[in-house]
């Protein structure tokens, strides 16, 4: 009795020793990367977007938006997912980033479906006789000529493939703005260890800012770059990522990193097909979320080397021209800031 008491005992030590250990181990987990991703199905309601011969963008934007979101559920259960729309409703695109920025994104995914006008054709289908008159009094003569008709059509864009878009180009001031106010809700730890009170005015403040806008378009490039690489890799047709200063409000709004992404064109009738089909959704789904993974490790991979403060990898893929140039203007401002 005494030895299996003691042996209880014992195992139980031992495990509550084991237990202690993956406690103490946990104790200092890695941070989490993403913990909150908002998902913002584009237009809907009233707001249809895209027309294509049969289907609208704002269903599919909600289909595809709502399968990603259950494929992300799957494979990254501990993350936060909220939706900015789960039905056909149109929230305001102030609300929409509203909402994305009190819960804390710690990225925001917009989902849309392009459309390119048709071309304007005509071609000639025969020929009418029309009478005319030249001349006056008695030099009035009366003549006929031969008029092509022509018959006039829209030819659908042959314009296909997907794009991803981020915030960004020439002007950096409106995402500013977006972190700026929306400082408070960081989701940063040890805030006021870091930078002090909440004074916008100081040098400091303006400089975190900065950094914070440096770095959420560091990361919507990685992630959008991502994404195209997975749509290249199922051969679709990779038309980039692109940068827009002005026209896609809610990405220059949302105090995050954020991307849109435009799966297809519905202006196109075999991308109408794919766009409308289970088959093309779930694959432009997959595609994001294997972007995501991706995108989750390569943040996890920074996480480390800035744990180990290892400066020397490449901090981020995929730089262009047009991001170089936008680093370094936020750069520029930095110093300014700082130098006050
Ligand atoms: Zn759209």
């Amino acid at each position: 009795m005494i030895k299996r008491t003691f042996l209880v005992f014992l195992a139980a030590s031992f495990s509550i020793t084991i237990f202690s250990f993956i406690k103490e181990d946990k104790a200092t987990p890695k941070q989490k990367v993403i913990r909150t991703i908002i998902i913002d199905p584009g237009h809907g309601g009233t707001d249809a977007g895209a027309k294509g011969v049969y289907s609208y963008e704002k269903d599919i934007c909600l289909d595809v938006s709502l399968k990603v979101g259950k494929m992300i559920e799957k494979e990254f259960p501990e993350i936060k997912l909220l939706f900015t729309r789960t039905t056909d409703t149109y929230p305001a695109l102030h609300a929409r980033a509203k909402f994305a920025n009190e819960n804390k994104g710690d990225l925001f995914l917009c989902i849309h479906v392009n459309s390119a006008p048709g071309k304007r054709m005509s071609e000639v289908i025969g020929h009418k006789t029309v009478t005319y008159y030249t001349g006056k009094g008695k030099n009035r003569k009366k003549k006929t000529k031969q008029v092509p008709q022509y018959r006039y059509w829209t030819a659908p864009s042959t314009a296909k493939g997907t794009e991803t878009y981020i915030w960004g180009a020439h002007k950096s001031e409106d995402k500013e703005i977006a972190v700026r106010e929306n400082a408070f809700m960081l989701n940063e730890e040890n805030y006021e260890k870091n930078y002090g009170d909440f004074n916008p005015e100081s040098p400091e403040f303006v400089a975190m800012t900065l950094l914070k806008t440096k770095q959420y378009f560091k990361r919507s490039a990685t992630l959008a770059g991502f994404v195209q690489d997975e749509f290249a890799d199922v051969g679709r047709v990779d038309r980039d990522v692109k940068q827009r200063g002005v026209g896609i409000w809610v990405l220059q709004a949302t105090a995050m990193p954020s991307v849109l992404v435009e799966t297809g064109f519905i202006s196109n009738p075999d991308e109408e097909k794919y766009l409308n089909s289970e088959g093309g959704q779930n694959e432009i789904s997959e595609c994001i979320v294997k972007a995501l993974k991706k995108y989750v490790k390569w943040l996890e991979d920074k996480q480390e080397d800035d744990r180990k403060d290892d400066k020397t990898r490449n901090e981020y893929p995929g730089s262009s021209e047009n991001t170089k140039a936008f680093l370094e203007m936020i750069e520029q401002k930095e110093k300014k800031a700082l130098s006050k």
